[in-house]
């Protein structure tokens, strides 16, 4: 005999770029960032999470003054 429970579970089901707003489709590929800020940051250990899609990455990493490593 088995016996069962409920158990709720959360999963993922849709991402929206943080820049943009518009839903980041799941065959595509986009950038995810999770930043835990230390002590001596002014954000003293707070977490910063987002997500952008590639067209706003782009957009973004094309203002660096250093451009970013291509491998
Ligand atoms: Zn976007």
């Amino acid at each position: 005999m088995r016996q069962y429970k409920k158990v709720e579970t959360t999963e993922l089901d849709k991402v929206f770029c943080n820049k943009c707003g518009k839903e980041i489709l799941r065959e595509a590929d986009f950038l995810h960032v999770e930043k835990r800020w230390g002590y001596f940051s002014g954000k003293d250990n707070e977490v910063h999470e987002f997500d952008l899609c590639e067209e706003c990455y782009d957009a973004w990493i094309s203002d660096f003054s250093i451009p970013v490593e291509k491998k």
